[in-house]
């Protein structure tokens, strides 16, 4: 695993082109730089390039989407950063081999597949996972469920997919029920109760993983950076003492609608969805109603939700419960328990803002100020104030 983002690292350096640094531009095979007491058998890797403006980047393809860090360096040295990043980005990949429902070896399956069996010893990170999503599943009325895996798995959201017949639908939709996952803080076991009952992480776990990333850095001695994943960030610190900002993305298309200053916060970007099924005309997202074990309508559900929160395990899994919800009764949630907050783009267009975070939200200069209550304004195309000046690709 460590060869392979050894390897993502050298084509990242090729990508920059010339460093500051004072050593040559690496190539995608990388020797010894000839230092006095270089050691011939083990080869330093070179120190990743530290943009002007005193950051890292560095980017993987994990979970199935692409992550980035960016990290302020600041006095400390490039190299150890380098380290940092090569360990905050295996840790993603542990967290991924524990928690993804694809694949068969996970930790997250050998459990799918005892359901109605005997309790098993869980890792403490599984469990954490699991007892966080009960949390959250309380909290917002079943609307975040894990357990809608036991009907999800019959819909497929690809363009020509084939749904499910309601009577399937029907039969499965016992097996979704949080309260089945047992789990004991005692002893760290588990189990889902009912036999043939799945969980599937997919709206947390990706969370989870940045907000395991970002504890990685700071164990390394980097506090200040940002982590994100398929639109989950975490923002850690500042940039040179100032907050950093993080862009919303725009739910159709590049660029953002407006940037957040954020510090200590995570936020979360759901929605865009390029994935859908069509049934009898209608679009549904890849969002299940756990009441129902039926897709979100299209029609009637936000283009994008974002969501403000403590850490991005939380902001992931509130931003599919607002989802569930629907844009009004979400918001009304959002606003009903801080410390959550939420940027909401409704099916017409409007960009409905929890009252607490409007006043902050810097809009590009071409878009109309935000008043104190929900923010109604059309989401005109924007350019990207939070725009990252590099990218390898
Ligand atoms: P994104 O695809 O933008 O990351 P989400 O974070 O909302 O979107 O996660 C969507 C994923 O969450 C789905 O692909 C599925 O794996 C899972 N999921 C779907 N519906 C629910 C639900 N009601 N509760 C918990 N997880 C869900
Ligand atoms: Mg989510």
């Amino acid at each position: 695993m460590s060869h392979v983002l050894k390897a993502r690292w050298a084509l990242l350096l090729v990508a920059c082109g010339p460093t500051p640094a004072p050593t040559p531009a690496p190539t995608a095979t990388p020797t010894a730089t000839p230092t006095a007491n270089a050691d011939p058998v083990a080869p330093e890797p070179p120190p990743p390039p530290v943009r002007k403006d005193g950051t890292i980047y560095a980017e993987a393809y994990q979970m199935g989407t692409r992550f980035s860090i960016n990290l302020w360096v600041g006095e400390q040295s490039p190299a150890a950063a380098g380290v940092a990043i090569e360990a905050a980005l295996a840790e993603i990949e542990r967290i991924e081999q524990i928690m993804s429902e694809w694949r068969p070896s996970s930790e997250l399956s050998q459990l799918n597949n005892a359901a109605g069996q005997a309790s098993r010893l869980l890792s403490p990170e599984l469990f954490e996972v699991l007892q966080r999503s009960k949390m959250i599943c309380d909290a917002t009325d079943g609307a975040f469920d894990p357990t809608f895996y036991g009907v999800g798995q019959l819909w497929h959201f690809e363009p020509g997919a084939v749904p499910p017949t309601r009577e399937a639908v029907a039969a499965k939709l016992s097996l979704v029920d949080w309260r089945a996952i047992e789990l004991d803080p005692n002893t760290l076991r588990g189990r889902l109760a009912r036999p043939g009952m799945k969980v599937g992480l997919g709206a947390i776990a990706k969370g989870y993983g940045v907000d395991r990333a970002s504890q990685v850095l700071k164990e390394h001695g980097f506090m200040h950076h940002i982590v994100e994943g398929g639109g989950d960030t975490y923002v850690s610190g500042t940039k040179a003492g100032a907050p950093w900002r993080v862009g919303i993305q725009r739910p159709d298309g590049p660029g953002s609608i407006a940037a957040i200053p954020a510090s200590d916060r995570a936020i979360v970007t759901s929605g865009g969805y390029q994935r859908f099924i069509e049934v009898d005309g209608k679009r549904y997202a890849h969002i299940i109603d756990p009441r129902t074990g039926w897709p979100l309508d299209e029609s009637s559900s936000a283009q994008s939700i974002t969501v403000l929160a403590d850490d991005a395990t939380d902001a992931d899994a509130y931003a599919t419960a607002v989802a569930v919800m629907g844009p009004e009764k979400g918001l009304a949630y959002v606003e009903a328990h801080p410390p959550l907050e939420a940027v909401i783009v409704t099916r017409s267009g409007e960009v409905l803002v929890s009252r607490d975070l409007a006043p902050l939200l810097i809009w590009p200069s071409d878009a109309p100020p935000v008043g104190d209550a929900a923010a109604k304004q059309p989401a005109a195309p924007a350019p990207d104030p939070a725009a990252t000046p590099f990218s390898p690709r």
